[in-house]
């Protein structure tokens, strides 16, 4: 095991924490209590202040086989931050530099241990616009990146993975390694880069990222579209995007978790009528494009049953709108055993939402569902009574089933991480999995990198 000695000398004796209650807020995410995994014993944590110092770190951990896990904001849903084996914990936290917006080259260069916020608050300042909006706004940087998350705008702009261009990442090995860079086009061999988005803190520790901009969009506009039936409001959904309007985000929630949320944040939701809702956002260039975006969307809501249409336009109705949304997990979360991330082909997301209304109804359970419709991307929530009846699992697996059946997938935005991985036997399909295996080796002879995470 390495001396704590040894690891003072690399970041300072500052830097290095090996007391278990001045660590206790690192030992977990934000993974429901009742499947978050248990942090190992025997955790030292320690807080580089740069790549040079990771690398140092690496290698160290290397010579000994000593295991390391990466932390970024805590924020993960799937246990992927909590040290499972003894060994050190790496706080990126000190790696929170914005280095450059480059308004030429529409990029920002950030370390990874910058908070999204704080990312976001630069990129406003410049006067541009960085796309994806994962709900919780203190993940880090290299943690969106690890875990290439979604969010609500994915549906015009794609998912963190569309907007990296280049990644700095240190090696298990300890070799600090560039991938890509300011550039569009890099055909230049194998797209590592793309191996590392979504690699977990299994292939290396992230520690900086080039990430592409966008302009300013010049207007928006919110539709709270109310529905007294979910069906309903999942059906319009293929017809919007077939209509040639692209919106920003659609997404679904229900009266009964959305006014949990707005109670919690002392806010008020503005749908007074229905059981479920679409929030539709628009943007465009002019107050005319909004405008007539929110008519031919409005009409197709009509057409599907809508019975109320709000439409807000001040910035801050909107902010309170996408808080209110945003927040659901977090309100609900004391009460919930496990939040589910299937995802199935767009169009059969009607489909998908019949499944788990029957698996519901015949377990007789309730099953809070939102997410983010047009991306086929659905959170079942399983509450904590299905755990204390002992059906959690067996619920779970027969939503996951039908996802499959479907052609979808158990997690479609917040990763393996520890939690899913007992499931994996219901996608079988062993040569993707051996050929996972055999990359992780080559980055990781010594499977030193979060072992017992993302894969099997
Ligand atoms: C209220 C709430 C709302 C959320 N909404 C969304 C959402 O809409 N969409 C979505 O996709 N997710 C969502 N999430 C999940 C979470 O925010 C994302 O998964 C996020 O990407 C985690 O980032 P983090 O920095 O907190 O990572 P952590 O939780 O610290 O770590 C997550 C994983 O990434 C690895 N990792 C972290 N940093 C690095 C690094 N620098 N290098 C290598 N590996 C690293 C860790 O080892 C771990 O495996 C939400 C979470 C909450 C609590």
């Amino acid at each position: 095991m390495i001396a704590v000695e040894e690891l003072q000398d690399i970041v300072g004796k500052d830097w290095v924490v090996t007391n278990r209650e001045q660590m206790a807020r690192y030992l977990a995410d934000e993974t429901a209590d009742a499947i978050r995994p248990k942090p190992a014993e025997k955790v030292v944590l320690v807080k580089p202040a740069s790549a040079a110092e990771v690398a140092q770190i690496l290698k160290l951990a290397n010579s000994y086989k000593t295991p390391v896990f990466v932390r970024g904001g805590g924020t993960g849903i799937c246990g992927g931050a909590v040290p499972i084996a003894d060994g050190l914990l790496l706080s990126t936290e000190r790696l929170d530099k914005v280095i450059e917006v480059d308004k030429d080259n529409l990029m920002v260069v950030v370390e990874s241990g910058v908070p999204f916020g704080n990312m976001l608050k630069a990129v406003e300042e410049a006067g541009l616009f960085f796309p994806p909006h994962p709900g919780d706004e203190g993940a880090h940087v290299g943690g969106l990146v690890a875990c290439n998350a979604g969010g609500t705008r994915a549906v015009k702009y794609g998912v963190i993975r569309n907007f990296v261009r280049g990644l700095e990442v240190v090696l298990p090995t300890g070799e600090i390694v560039n991938m890509g860079g300011k550039l569009l086009k890099n055909n230049q061999g194998f797209d590592l880069m793309h191996l590392l988005i979504n690699s977990g803190g299994t292939l290396g520790v992230i520690t900086k990222v080039i990430f592409r901009l966008c302009p300013k969009f010049n207007n928006s506009g919110t539709l709270v579209v109310s529905y007294d039936h979910r069906h309903k409001a999942i059906d319009t959904v293929p017809e919007i995007l077939q209509s040639g309007i692209i919106p920003l985000a659609i997404e679904y929630v229900e009266r009964d978790v959305i006014e949990i949320s707005a109670t919690r944040l002392g806010m008020k939701w503005p749908a007074t009528k229905g059981q479920a809702y679409l929030i539709v956002i628009l943007i465009g260039d002019s107050e005319d494009e909004i405008y007539s975006q929110g008519e031919r969307v409005s009409g197709i809501c009509e057409r599907n049953g809508a019975i109320d249409i709000l439409i807000a336009e001040r910035r801050e109705e909107q902010a309170d709108i996408l808080k209110i949304r945003s927040e659901v997990y977090s309100s609900l979360k004391s009460r919930v055993a496990d939040v589910l991330d299937i995802t199935v082909p767009p169009a059969s997301i009607g489909v998908m939402m019949d499944k788990v209304d029957e698996i519901a109804a015949r377990f007789n359970v309730q099953i809070p569902t939102y997410g983010h419709a047009a991306d086929g991307n659905l959170h079942p929530h399983l509450m904590v009574d299905l755990a204390e009846r002992g059906i959690l699992r067996q619920v779970k697996r027969e939503i996951y089933q039908e996802a499959i059946e479907m052609g979808g997938v158990i997690t479609g935005e917040h990763g393996l991480g520890v939690i899913r991985l007992p499931d994996l036997d219901l996608c079988p399909d062993g040569k993707i999995w051996e050929l996972m295996r055999g990359i992780k080796m080559v980055f990781d002879p010594n499977n030193i990198l979060s072992p017992g995470v993302g894969l099997l």
